[in-house]
C-alpha cells in the first residue's frame, strides 16, 4: 500500500490515507518514538523498560513529509532530526500497533 494523502492534524496527529481508502492516525510522539533511524535505535538501546522519553515542542513537530522513492516517507523534524525514513510497511505496523492501545 501507499499514501494517496498526508495531513498533520492539531499539531498532534499524522493522518495518512492509503489507497485502502482508510484513514489511518499516529501521534507525533508514537512517530517520533518510533524513529527508525540508527541514532534513535542507539538511544532505544539504552532506555530501560520503565523508561518514559520526554519530547520538547520542537521535537514534536514535523517541518517536512518527504516521500523517498516509492516506498518510504522521511520526516524531517523542527529539532533538525531528520535521518529517519519510515517505510510504508514500518509505518503500518506502528499504526496497527498504537490502533490497539
Ligand atoms: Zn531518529
Amino acid at each position: 500500500m501507499s499514501p494517496t494523502k498526508i495531513k498533520i492534524r492539531d499539531n498532534e496527529f499524522l493522518d495518512i490515507t492509503w489507497d485502502d481508502g482508510i484513514t489511518r492516525s499516529i501521534k507525533l510522539s508514537n512517530l517520533r518514538l518510533n524513529c527508525p533511524c540508527a541514532v534513535c535505535i542507539a538511544e532505544k538501546d539504552e532506555w530501560s523498560s520503565s523508561y518514559i522519553p520526554l519530547y520538547t515542542l520542537e521535537q514534536l513537530k514535523i517541518t517536512k513529509i518527504e516521500i523517498i522513492g516509492n516506498y518510504a516517507l522521511g520526516i524531517k523534524w523542527e529539532d533538525g532530526h531528520d535521518t529517519g525514513l519510515y517505510d510504508y510497511k514500518y509505518l503500518l505496523q506502528l499504526f496497527d500497533k498504537y490502533s490497539k492501545s
